[in-house]
């Protein structure tokens, strides 16, 4: 099948420029040759092997945003956006993308900005070599939206803390080495009493409890961790004691607008693959993709592409020059993670019968993009941090 490949888009919009280009040739050609093959298996298999974080290392994927003392690339946030889009474009796993991102842009990112030297060069250094996996843990059953309320408890005592709770929904979470986790740390919890604490997997009451099965993103392990008086050393306590908020604030803006980017990508793959398939398919003697209807199909999920990337790169914009960007960062996310999800469908529509089967990825890329208005902070929360940004 031939894929059009520059149906609606553009090569270079600010913020990128040339160099960022070439990495996006040499992540596409990484991705066709290394995950693309593969992902049908890895589905099946729900997880992508182990080994794909150390050849991520290997070619800088996992350090693109980190100074190059810790083994990173040197380069910005912009990078990891084209790393990010372009794994989303090529790859068409939400899952692998998942389980990728969430060590390298969610897990890592507290540790570097937040975390002591000996911390970067414990976990950092290790994460970004591919060595050790990370997770981040915030969710629980009780408490997922109201991150204020979480229950998950570390208690001081001599030396440290001992956690007790429990954590849920986890990316990463059944092959984590390391959990930066939110626990309660005083009395109240709630804003001013959360800390984050790096958990270990081999520590004494650290337990995997399940692996859950989802309704997409299967190639990435998602799982419920218990935590049995785990003894935990003061030196792993991430930034300040009761500053945990502030750490979950700081990373919700890259993640959400990691999602926001992801969707940019994962929507230019679908409409490349659809206007392919339209072509390429007949019927009533002439290929679909010259029937009216399906044009007008087409040309709606690639107003919604454009207007989607034009929202997210200027809040990336935004956020790349350290300009508040929360309210664009917030509408980026609300407005991708819908629009993907409506062109995904509009795709297996206009696939038709082979769009349902798993030939074509397009009932996978339905299912993985129905997370994006729940993870990371649902459409009713975007809203309103968007109204309060309006002040009401
Ligand atoms: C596959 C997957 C991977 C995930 N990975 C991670 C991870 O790695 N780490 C992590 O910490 N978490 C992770 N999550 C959790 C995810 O961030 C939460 O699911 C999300 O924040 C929503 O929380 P909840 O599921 O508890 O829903 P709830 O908070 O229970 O919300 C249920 C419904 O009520 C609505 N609602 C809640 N409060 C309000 C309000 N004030 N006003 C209006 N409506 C409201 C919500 O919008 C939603 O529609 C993951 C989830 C999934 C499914």
């Amino acid at each position: 099948m031939t894929v059009v490949k520059d149906s609606g888009a553009r090569s270079m919009l600010p913020p990128f420029g040339e160099e960022h280009e070439e990495l996006r040739q040499t992540v596409a050609r990484f991705v066709a040759a290394e995950i693309g093959p593969h992902v049908d298996e890895w589905e099946a298999a729900r997880e992508f092997p182990r080994e794909l974080y150390g050849r991520c290392a290997e070619l800088g994927f996992l350090g693109l945003k980190f100074p190059e003392r810790y083994g990173g690339q040197g380069g910005d946030h912009l990078h990891d956006a084209i790393w990010v889009e372009e794994l989303a474009r090529s790859g068409g796993s939400g899952g692998v993308a998942a389980g990728l991102n969430a060590h390298a842009s969610i897990a890592l990112p507290p540790i570097f900005n937040f975390g002591t030297e000996q911390q970067k060069q414990r976990w950092l250094v290790a994460g970004i070599a591919g060595e050790k996996i990370g997770a981040l843990g915030i969710t629980e059953p009780g408490a997922g939206s109201d991150v204020a309320g979480i229950a998950t408890r570390a208690d001081r005592v001599d030396g440290g803390y001992l956690v007790n709770g429990s954590k849920t929904f986890i990316t990463n979470g059944v092959r984590a080495d390391f959990l930066v986790c939110a626990c309660k740390t005083n009395q109240e919890g709630g804003h001013g009493g959360i800390s984050f604490l790096v958990l270990e997997r081999q520590m004494p009451g650290y337990e995997v409890a399940a692996k859950l099965e989802k309704m997409g993103w299967h190639s990435s392990d998602t799982g419920e961790l218990a935590f049995t008086d785990v003894e935990v050393p003061a030196e792993n306590l991430l930034g300040e004691e009761n500053g945990g908020f502030k750490l979950i604030m700081a990373n919700f803006a890259w993640e959400r607008l990691l999602m926001a980017i992801g969707a940019v990508g994962a929507m230019q793959r679908l409409i490349e693959v659809t206007v392919a398939y339209a072509l390429e398919r007949e019927a009533f003697g002439r290929p679909i993709g010259k029937f009216q209807a399906i044009r007008h199909q087409v040309a709606e999920m690639a107003t919604k592409a454009e207007a989607s990337r034009a929202l997210t790169y200027n809040a990336l914009r935004l956020f790349h020059t350290g300009q508040d960007c929360i309210r664009e960062v917030s509408m980026a996310k609300l407005v991708t993670q819908r629009a993907v999800l409506e062109i995904a469908d509009q795709s297996l529509q206009i696939h038709g019968g082979y769009g349902y089967m798993r030939e074509y990825g397009i009932e996978r890329a339905v299912r993985d993009a129905r997370l994006g208005p729940i993870g990371g902070g649902t459409d009713e929360v975007m809203k309103e941090i968007l109204g309060k940004t309006m002040g009401l």
